[in-house]
């Protein structure tokens, strides 16, 4: 889905990731990644809180990692990490910026984190 900067705060892009990604020292704040290194990613079949069981993606830092813990048929993909820069309070038309609202993630990390707040919107919406 494409983002829609205009509902972002001025400086957005040119300021403030810049500044988060500097005191994130250009690494994922939840896993540790840099960006722009290559992770090794690979899905596994887990089992969720109601028994069944859905894929999950992995990320590794080595494809040796990657290779070890899949079972063979699943294919490794190296995959070009990406920060990007969440909001703590997924509000992003909030204006108010200050850094502590912030977190530079990954594209993996950073979907995680949405993930929930997605689903609690959509159950919102339809209940
Ligand atoms: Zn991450």
């Amino acid at each position: 889905m494409p983002i829609d900067y205009s509902r972002y705060p001025p400086g957005w892009k040119k300021e403030i990731v810049p500044a988060v990604l500097k005191r994130a020292n250009n690494k994922c704040e939840c896993c540790g990644l840099e960006n722009g290194s290559t992770a090794y990613s690979i899905k596994l079949d887990v089992k969720d809180d109601n028994g069944r069981y859905k894929k999950r993606t992995i990320w590794f830092r080595s494809k040796e990692d990657a290779e070890r813990e899949c079972d063979p048929y699943y294919e490794v993909k190296p995959v070009k990490v990406v920060l990007t820069v969440a909001h703590l309070d997924h509000d992003e038309t909030n204006w108010d910026v200050s850094l502590d609202r912030l977190k530079a993630m990954c594209q993996l990390c950073h979907l995680r984190y949405d993930s929930k707040e997605k689903f609690r919107r959509y159950a919102t919406k339809y209940q």
